[in-house]
């Protein structure tokens, strides 16, 4: 395993063409895109890393795998009379689908399912609360206390954050928020300014590795579906092209990084800051994809 994370993150480091970064947040903006990082945390305890493994990066949309399963904590299954469990087949961001669905989006992992997913965790609470309650989630799902949240980049993002508060007006104009707008939104970026390492990342993500011995935050039928969810709707309108190429659960962020699993072995954590057309990391993919194929790991068989 070592040796093949050594390889891996040699040819991304080599690779001339990193994509670009996500420049819609002034602070993610600035980053150097010649950067790659890869950790997998076996379902045995053993983890191993490769390249900037250990550099803190923004989790942005990665985040929301951590809400959906707060939010399912907090209402159950009523969530789901309010969001979908289907692929958009749209961007990230796209407010298209709101209308003609009667603001019911279409899933937890686009910005507008992710929200009504803020707000289920959110239920009642002040947003201070709900983050602690999010933080100390992750906290144990990686244990480690150190994981915090970049208020930088939160605000840069509430700052900017135009397309995000018309999500959340539309959401509310169909009577889908039950907290207000700014309280929605702002716990949702501090969401997203998680910031973890490849390393951490891999350790919170076993929490969705269906084998003994992995900490015990969700059920084991709530965490199939999470997978479920990652393995159709978790790259945004590239889900279809990432299950293709590396046929395992995973879900990315503009931060460029992808949680990863593979459901009785392994959560496996890349990041690179570049991302390609559809806005998932762009050397985190193709990486994902040599990793597949050397490990046979797709859940769909053995290349
Ligand atoms: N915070 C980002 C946004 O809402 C997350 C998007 C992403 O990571 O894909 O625009």
């Amino acid at each position: 395993m070592q040796s093949l994370l050594d390889e891996i993150a040699a040819e991304a480091l080599a690779d001339p063409n990193p994509g670009s970064v996500a420049s819609y947040i002034p602070e993610l903006a600035g980053i150097d895109p010649h950067q790659f990082g890869i950790a997998v945390a076996l379902a045995n305890g053993e983890v191993y890393s490769a390249g900037h493994a250990e550099v803190p990066f923004s989790i942005q949309s990665v985040s929301k795998v951590f809400a959906l399963a707060l939010a399912l904590g907090r209402v159950g299954d009523q969530i789901w009379r309010r969001v979908g469990r289907e692929p958009s087949g749209l961007s990230f961001d796209s407010i298209l689908l709101l209308e003609r669905e009667d603001g019911i989006p279409r899933n937890p992992f686009i910005n507008a399912g992710a929200l009504v997913a803020t707000d289920s965790y959110l239920a009642g609470s002040q947003p201070r609360e709900a983050l602690g309650e999010l933080l100390r989630f992750i906290r144990a799902a990686a244990d480690d206390e150190r994981i915090h949240i970049n208020e930088r980049v939160a605000a840069s993002e509430i700052e900017t954050g135009h397309r995000n508060f018309s999500l959340a007006h539309y959401l509310a104009s169909y009577g889908n928020l039950q907290a207000s707008v700014e309280k929605v939104l702002g716990t949702y970026c501090h969401q997203c300014a998680v910031e973890m390492t490849c390393r951490q990342l891999a350790l919170a993500g076993r929490f969705l590795v269906d084998a003994p011995r992995m900490p015990g935050l969700v059920s084991v039928e709530r965490r199939r579906r999470i997978n479920a969810l990652m393995m159709t709707c978790g790259h945004y309108d590239g889900s279809g092209d990432f299950a293709f190429r590396v046929g395992m659960p995973g879900k990315s962020g503009v931060g460029g990084g992808i949680l990863v699993i593979s459901p009785s072995r392994a959560a496996i954590a890349v990041w690179s800051p570049g991302l390609n057309r559809y806005g998932n990391s762009k050397l985190g993919t193709e990486a994902m994809e040599r990793f597949a194929h050397r490990t046979g790991w797709s859940v769909f068989g053995v290349p």
